[in-house]
């Protein structure tokens, strides 16, 4: 009998009155009751694949028997500096002994021996990140004794050799390569291409060396003592939860560091007993696009892994139904049945094993932002969740992600006439990138973080290579299928990936692929296409996406509609950008700028002319009447587009200096013209502008003449984009449309600035309505954007029918800090150190901004009940600060309108969350 068992004897302590630190699979019941009953407590303690076997167990699904070590005893390890928490190996050892009982099998016993996988398995699943040792219990003497039950010597040193690998590299950290090299040296002597090609001699002789690899590398021979092995197989899991790759990931994806991570031992089933076992993995539903259809690869005479990392490529799930049905009904009959238990599409792996299905690991897929979507719309309308659930599983990232550019059809077209498309592989992960190659993980880390679009591109990736992928904008790989690492991580942080493509000949070392006669190298422009799977050479046009035809987003943005409390309204300028607000769900437009309608090209030069008279004489007049006409068309156009919603209008903002020549210039044209001494008309017009320009000049011109000081400073400026809006306001009546103008002031500091200009604006207004015998539905509001506006609320209530908030200009005048400046020179170095939480530009700094904003919100409602408040900076498609404004109380956010999908999602998440949804 082996040492082994002898061994064991000695160390099954006696059971103490000590915690448990291990579950049997079908112990899931004390599980529970020891987290007082919660599912998401067992998750935390057994870890997702743990607490997923021991639910599948109990479910009566056919899972090979096993048991976890939990999340405590990791963290526990970790805590006492290494060592084993009290008493856990002894309950471990006992567990081993209940599952030899129900496998019918010894742990290292030769003549009937149990072998065990060693697996981790964290709260959140951590694909690659913590490696699994198979085959855990074989040693030269139970080999011999298997080769006696099998009758079949290459799969018993297929299997050992795999130990002797695995173990090696993940227990002891030798590196992969000298193991890979010598199978690949083995197949070349052979002249065969596929580890299946291998003969019995071949995998007996190569263990042979692998042995001979571990112990030069580690100095002392492959441990004999299967209880040995189990006990270092399962330290290296706990010490695995702090290595640098988890770590790494943890952060990338938010993950918590003190969750630990659980230890799964498990009985081998083996998908490489011949022709009538295999292995697969399989998602219930495409993750990649999210239809309802089995999607997933299997492997014939296969173990483990091989499925994934692109040894052979593997065969679609559909084919199974032909070749095992029995089998493959089983299996259609357990996946159905597990996603209505987790009412989430799975991931499941299984192994066959001589004709006798195992499933072996089920968990929430991960999937791509399209899918993501299909899946919760339809899981929703087949009754599996509710509208609220679906509409909580969507994140504005999946909205982001499945609105950002695709390639232009006819680029892509015409790339493929002129042979341009250099490669095709699986479609692993859509979108559409355009980047440089780069070939190592490190170099693609490094040109991404230079800001240089990049594509990576390997053969296969690894763990190791997550940091490379995450600062790539696209990922390209030449071996492994729509389930391999690549296209996982892909998937999951929405990076574009085809993977796959196996006519590229990548040569790493040289830093360059081949496809055909065509050399890409390093540092050379490629465009691939996740969601076709091509690839191309050089540089491909991209179009913005067409939200018309994504059916399942706007029917959950329609749920979404129903949820919410805040408004959405876009900024929108112009009447094109109107329409776009209204066909992405826009209620209104929160700002419409006027300024924008002066640089117009045609524009400037009478812009220019107005500015140059003086104010209030019969030259601005007739240069203000030229401008009206533009302005007329501008608005009927926008209210128009609007038809029964909203539009503010924000009366003319930035300083004039603005739409001047710059000074420079005019004096370097002036030196030329007094030069040439020629021209004294156009010298003395240039002149003149560039006196006009210098008087213009301020040395603070953000805190100078503008808004509202330039529209007192400047009222038949003022008066005639009024007139401008009310005729064209009542034109629209005329014509049936619906119009609710709202004129907004800007930069407004003091109440009495809000009287004078409301007084205008109303003079204008009576006139015009008279004049056209219509009676217009508008409101006079404020923008509330500097502290002493947002302090003195209660006073510009008086005056104004709505505030807005343009928290661009109120976070630069709370901070004291300009925008420009600080962006460029400290603000992310203070956000890198933390001294600033984030970027307040891009996040509303609560705190401070905030603070002013609900004590203006405050005021302004005890002066007027019933004054609508808004956001109109850019802050208002930002989620988080979509989630402040709502529980601030404001009545709408106003963003770009690209931007409202995301903001309708946003807003109904912040009212869903209020009644206590989770994400
Ligand atoms: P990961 O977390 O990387 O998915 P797993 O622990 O799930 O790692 O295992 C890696 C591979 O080994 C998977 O293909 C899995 O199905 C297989 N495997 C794990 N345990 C067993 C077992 N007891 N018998 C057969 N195959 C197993
Ligand atoms: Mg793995
Ligand atoms: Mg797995």
């Amino acid at each position: 009998m082996a040492t082994a068992t002898a061994d064991a004897k000695s160390r099954n302590g006696k059971q103490t009155a000590t915690k448990k630190w291990v579950y049997l699979f079908d112990e899931v019941k004390l599980a529970e009751e020891a987290v007082g009953g919660s599912w998401d407590g067992v998750r935390a303690l057994l870890g997702g694949k743990g607490s997923g076997l021991a639910d599948m167990t109990r479910a009566g699904v056919p899972v090979p028997p096993g048991f976890s070590i939990t999340t405590e005893a990791c963290n526990e390890y970790s805590a006492k500096g290494q060592q084993f928490p009290e008493g856990m190996w002894e309950q471990a050892v006992n567990a081993l002994h209940a599952v030899e009982v129900k496998a019918a099998k010894t742990f290292g016993d030769a003549a009937n021996p149990l072998l065990v996988s060693v697996r981790s398995g964290a709260k959140f699943s951590m694909p690659g990140m913590m490696d699994t040792v198979l085959n855990l219990g074989l040693n030269d003497e139970i080999a011999e004794g298997m080769i006696k039950l099998t009758s079949d010597a290459r799969f018993v040193y297929d299997a050992y050799r795999r130990l002797i690998q695995m173990f090696g590299s993940v227990v002891m950290g030798i590196a992969d390569e000298p193991f890979e090299d010598l199978i690949t040296e083995a197949k070349q002597k052979k002249g065969v291409k596929s580890d299946v090609d291998l003969a019995a001699e071949d995998w007996l002789r190569l263990t042979g060396e692998f042995k001979k690899v571990y112990a030069e590398h580690i100095g002392s021979d492959f441990p004999q003592d299967p209880y040995k092995q189990l006990e270092l197989a399962i330290q290296a899991v706990f010490k695995s939860w702090n290595g640098k790759r988890a770590v790494d990931y943890r952060n990338a994806a938010g993950i918590p560091h003190n969750l630990g991570t659980a230890v799964n031992v498990q009985t081998m089933v083996f998908g490489n007993m011949g022709e009538s076992s295999g292995t697969g993995v399989a998602f219930t539903r495409n993750p990649s696009n999210g239809d309802k259809k089995l999607f997933g690869d299997y492997l014939m005479n296969a173990q483990g892994e091989d499925v994934v990392a692109g040894i052979r490529t593997p065969i679609s799930i559909s084919n199974l139904a032909a070749e095992k049905k029995a089998v493959f009904d089983q299996f259609v009959d357990i996946v159905s049945k597990l996603e209505k238990h987790y009412r989430d599409m799975q991931d499941v792996e299984f192994t066959i094993e001589r004709g006798k299905l195992w499933m072996l690991q089920t968990r929430n897929g991960k999937r791509t932002a399209r899918s993501a979507i299909r899946i919760a719309v339809e899981m929703a309308e087949e009754g599996v969740i509710s509208k609220e659930e679906a509409v909580m599983r969507v994140t504005t990232e999946h909205v982001l992600q499945l609105l950002h550019p695709q390639f232009d059809a006819d680029a892509k077209a015409k790339a493929r006439k002129d042979g341009w498309m250099i490669g095709t592989g699986v479609n692993a992960s859509p979108g559409a990138a355009v980047g440089v190659a780069a070939f190592d993980a490190d170099l693609a880390e490094k040109w991404g973080k230079a800001g240089k679009a990049v594509i990576m591109v390997r053969p296969e990736t690894q763990p190791d290579d997550v940091r490379g992928m995450l600062a790539s904008k696209g990922i390209l790989t030449s071996r492994g299928g729509a389930t391999s690492h690549a296209a996982v991580v892909a998937r999951q942080f929405g990076v574009p990936c085809v993977c796959g493509a196996e006519a590229l000949d990548i040569d790493v070392r040289n830093r360059m692929f081949k496809v055909g006669s065509v050399i890409v190298r390093e540092g050379d422009t490629i465009s691939i296409d996740g969601g076709s799977g091509e690839v191309f050479f050089g540089e491909l046009v991209r179009v913005e996406p067409d939200f018309a035809r994504e059916q399942y987003l706007r029917k959950l943005l329609g749920w979404a509609d129903e949820f919410r409390r805040l408004g959405i309204y876009a900024n929108a300028d112009y009447p094109q950008d109107a329409r776009r607000a209204r066909e992405y769900g826009g209620q209104g437009v929160g700002l419409c700028r006027t300024e924008h309608m002066f640089f117009q090209e045609e524009r400037l030069p009478i812009v220019q002319a107005m500015i140059l008279s003086e104010p209030n004489s019969p030259e601005e007049l007739t240069q203000l009447q030229k401008l009206q006409v533009f302005q007329h068309d501008d608005f009927y156009g926008i209210l128009k587009a609007m038809d029964g919603y909203p539009v503010i209008i924000r009366l003319l903002d930035p300083p004039l200096h603005e739409f001047m020549p710059d000074h420079e210039g005019l004096a370097l044209r002036a030196a030329g013209l007094r030069l040439m001494g020629d021209r004294p008309n156009e010298l003395k017009k240039v002149e003149e502008l560039m006196t006009a320009v210098e008087g213009l000049r301020e040395f603070n011109p953000m805190l100078g003449l503008r808004g509202t000081r330039l529209g007192i400073m400047r009222p038949e400026l003022t008066k005639m984009q009024v007139r401008a809006l009310f005729e064209a306001a009542c034109q629209l009546a005329k014509e049936g449309v619906v119009v609710h103008p709202e004129i907004m002031v800007a930069v407004t500091n003091h109440a009495n600035e809000v009287k004078l200009m409301r007084e205008m604006i109303v003079a204008v207004a009576n006139e015009v309505q008279e004049a056209y015998g219509c009676s217009i539905d508008y409101k006079v509001g404020t923008m509330i954007e500097l502290p002493r506006a947002a302090i003195t609320a209660d006073k510009m209530a008086e005056y104004s029918e709505f505030f807005s908030f343009g928290t661009n200009d109120l976070t630069q005048t709370t901070f004291g800090i300009s925008r420009d400046d600080a962006e460029g020179k400290f603000l992310l170095a203070y956000v890198e150190t933390g001294l600033l939480p984030e970027n307040p530009f891009q996040q509303i700094d609560e705190e401070g901004v905030g603070y002013l904003i609900r004590l203006a919100v405050e005021k302004g409602r005890a002066t007027r009940p019933d004054i609508e408040v808004g956001i109109c900076g850019e802050h208002g498609g930002d989620p988080k600060s979509i989630a402040f404004c709502h529980s601030a109380g404001l009545n709408y956010v106003s963003c770009s309108p690209f931007r409202i999908p995301v903001a309708r999602l946003a807003a109904a998440h912040a009212a869903l969350k209020e009644k206590g949804y989770k994400a």
